[in-house]
């Protein structure tokens, strides 16, 4: 009776943060910051309700944002976008996700992704009807083989989905592994889809779009989001770049999804990607401090750990403690010493959770102190 709902279950980060909510353990599981971001951003947002910005905004999003987003790309990475006719403002990275595998996937296409991931992929390509084809990333440094992702793309493959820097591993793709993944797809006859929520929070090397490379234009659909840059996930202010032949049917099946969304977070979203470089700078710097105080409790309390380059996650190997089941220890962790964290088997396939068993993604995303706090309070595991 469910049809293709029937292969969804409730996500990991709600399970995870209700054990949070009800056991008052530090939940460093779902992906959130416990501060506010730019108080000018937040500012905006309530002179825009103020100001009557509280009915439906244009489909593609209000022009003003669309312009921010284009002299974004600009800014960034040298990147000429019209904001006419190549940008579409969507509800978060997770709604631009849908209505693009909703738009080019079908049964009997095939979607490469890079394994652990985001968990939405494969729920949204279980909607389509499309088959996941994993590309294996291994602890500690995830990053992709080059046979390995050649290997995977073939003529059965739509689109290949690439999520730098990544969730969960924190693993960012440099300009070569771009560059294979680009060669493929252009072999195969494949669209890429690039996932760059946390385009901004970078430690050290620096964040490369797809779209940047020779040829990409053509193929390259470029999704992003400002909830990770700006600390408003709740706000679901997300965009999707494109050239207009690639954009033109995601925006139709948008329509069909949320119409339209987040009429005062827009203006307020327009200038947060207007603040200056230094807003930017300061947000990474900040956040690789808090991998770093993370990490640093992880490696204490006996976690062999990833070096994450991005992101707001580090992966945590329990097997030097003796832990095989690191989904079992997960769930007991809030109770043994009030600490929530998601079993990195949550992002990989059932056939392949057993390569992924004793890896635990925690997040960092959260103040100094409650981070000193989770990390002695993981110390009294060994
Ligand atoms: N992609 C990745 C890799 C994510 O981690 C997230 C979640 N935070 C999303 C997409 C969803 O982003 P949004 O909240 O903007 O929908
Ligand atoms: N992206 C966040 C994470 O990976 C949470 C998103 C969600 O709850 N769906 O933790």
């Amino acid at each position: 009776l469910l049809g293709p709902s029937g292969q969804l279950s409730p996500t990991i980060f709600a399970e995870m943060s209700a054990l949070a909510s009800a056991t008052g353990a530090i939940n460093l599981g779902q992906g959130f910051p416990d501060e506010d971001g730019p108080a000018d951003v937040l500012e905006a947002a309530r002179r825009a309700i103020a100001e009557g910005a509280n009915q439906y905004p244009p489909g593609r999003g209000i022009p003003d944002l669309r312009a921010a987003i284009a002299e974004h790309q600009q800014r960034f990475y040298g990147l000429t976008v019209d904001p006419e006719r190549e940008i579409c403002v969507t509800a978060g990275a997770t709604e631009a996700l849908a209505a693009a595998i909703l738009a080019y996937c079908g049964p009997g296409d095939e979607i490469v992704v890079f394994e652990p991931y985001y968990d939405a992929y494969a729920a949204l390509a279980g909607l389509s009807g499309a088959q996941l084809v994993p590309v294996p990333l291994r602890f500690p440094d995830f990053q992709p083989d080059e046979a390995d992702i050649r290997a995977a793309v073939t003529d059965r493959t739509r689109l290949i989905l690439v999520n730098t820097p990544h969730n969960p591993t924190g693993t960012v793709f440099g300009p070569e592994t771009l560059a294979v993944i680009l060669e493929a797809a252009e072999r195969a006859d494949a669209l890429v889809v690039t996932d760059e929520v946390y385009e901004h929070l970078t430690f050290g090397s620096a964040h490369v779009p797809l779209s940047t490379l020779p040829g990409a234009a053509e193929r390259v659909i470029t999704i992003s989001s400002a909830g990770k840059t700006f600390s408003t996930t709740g706000w679901k202010i997300g965009w999707v770049t494109a050239s207009a032949g690639l954009l033109d049917p995601i925006v139709t099946v948008k329509q069909f999804l949320t119409y339209v969304n987040g009429a005062p977070f827009q203006p307020a979203i327009a200038a947060g990607l207007r603040l200056p470089d230094t807003f930017f700078e300061g947000a990474a710097d900040a956040l690789g401090e808090k991998r770093d105080i993370l990490s640093a409790g992880l490696r204490a309390a006996g976690f062999a750990v990833s070096n994450p380059a991005g992101s707001y996650f580090v992966i945590a190997d329990a097997a030097p403690l003796g832990v095989t089941d690191a989904a079992d220890l997960c769930r007991r962790l809030p109770e043994l010493v009030g600490v929530v964290g998601i079993p990195v088997s949550a992002f990989v396939s059932a056939d392949h959770a057993g390569d992924y068993r004793s890896l635990i993604r925690f997040a960092f995303c959260k103040k100094r102190d409650v981070l000193t706090q989770a990390s002695a309070r993981l110390a009294q595991l060994g």
